[in-house]
């Protein structure tokens, strides 16, 4: 089991529930940068809620009825809104307004996933907010990603928590609380996070088994240790690796066609939970983002620990930050380029003309 405490940290909601779960508010906002646990804290709250022998400290007990239907996922007083359930009924232009791509994953092509939460989502809810509860007369929903609701769906929240029934409780999750409808943030609490302390979180992953790279990876995660256990957990550490190696060793004689090749290398490695054309270029723009940062304040962010290329400070910092917003606007088509290799080649031209020393 992972340390409690950063998972799990009930400081950041203890002003709510030290006066007992009857006086928390009906619709709590999670809202913070992503990696930092606010999902888990979520979910620990939501069993919390639920179960039915809760200890002192209002944790869940883990044993009764109640807490093993959680951990199986089937309690009857719980519902989680994701994008992962998001039906592919919502037309794009229709009442949902859901924009689909087809995603790839490995060699199976998966169903056409919605990008939006869409209205159907929110409307199903209503009999269960409105109908008794089977248990312990709580019920919870779990609202994920919750700025990807779309207006209608937003909407439709909205007008349950105008006049909420007792006992349900509402946890929306937000990467990006900005984007949410004003009225929906004011009708929620609003419970901050922010990224751990460095070197508690380090100490964290070190256990976690990331041992001696624990930092370098933090900081490639811009601080957020949820992030990498995910890449962990993916099998996704040494295409980061990987890729951070092509372009530290890369330089203005690299040959673009080389240098795409061995990108495309990485997004061919098999597995579950394959490195994806988006996850590379993310990467190359945090990479761009430290030579730009490096070669005015002599500073990273993301990529302290890590192999650095030798004559930064010859750079150009008007072409890192060119090839930086040119870059920026191909994360857009990365989740389907129509030729991925003339993609890979394109980015990697883009790359190595950031590369070109000041004159
Ligand atoms: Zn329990």
């Amino acid at each position: 089991m992972q340390a409690f405490d950063l998972l799990i940290n009930y400081d950041v909601i203890s002003p709510l529930i030290n006066e007992g779960f009857d006086r928390l508010p009906h619709a709590l906002l999670f809202a913070g940068p992503g990696g930092v646990g606010k999902r888990a804290l979520a979910e620990h709250l939501a069993a919390a809620l639920l179960c039915e022998a809760v200890t002192p400290q209002h944790h869940a007990c883990g044993e009764c009825v109640a807490c093993r239907w959680m951990a199986a996922g089937t309690h009857p007083d719980f519902r989680r809104i994701s994008l992962d359930d998001a039906g592919s009924e919502d037309s794009p232009g229709g009442e949902g307004g859901g924009e689909k791509v087809a995603e790839k994953s490995g060699d199976k092509a998966k169903k056409q996933k919605s990008r939006s939460i869409g209205i159907d989502q929110i409307r199903a809810l209503e009999e269960f907010v409105f109908v008794g509860s089977h248990r312990n007369a709580r019920r919870v929903i779990l609202l994920d990603e919750a700025e990807l609701m779309t207006i209608p769906a937003a909407n439709s929240l909205l007008k349950i928590l105008e006049e909420p029934p007792s006992n349900v409780y509402f946890i929306l999750i937000s990467n990006h609380q900005k984007s949410l409808l004003p009225t929906l943030r004011s009708r929620s609490r609003v419970v901050l996070f922010s990224h751990p302390d460095h070197a508690t979180a380090t100490q964290w992953l070190k256990e976690a088994g990331l041992g001696d790279k624990a930092a370098r990876y933090l900081n490639r995660a811009g601080g957020a240790p949820l992030r990498v256990m995910q890449w962990k957990t993916d099998d996704q550490l040494a295409a980061i690796d990987a890729l951070i190696e092509s372009l530290a060793s890369s330089d203005t004689t690299t040959d673009p066609i080389t240098l795409a090749s061995r990108w495309e290398g990485l997004l061919k490695a098999k597995g579950e939970n394959p490195f994806l054309m988006e996850n590379l270029v993310e990467g190359i723009q945090c990479w761009l983002f430290d030579l730009a940062l490096e070669q005015a304040t002599g500073e990273v962010r993301y990529h302290a620990g890590w192999p650095r290329p030798r004559e930064v400070k010859q750079l150009n910092s008007f072409a890192l930050l060119s090839a930086w917003r040119e870059i920026n606007a191909y994360r857009r088509s990365a989740r389907h380029p129509l030729n991925p290799l003339l993609f890979l080649e394109s980015l990697a031209i883009h790359y190595l003309r950031a590369l070109k020393p000041a004159t």
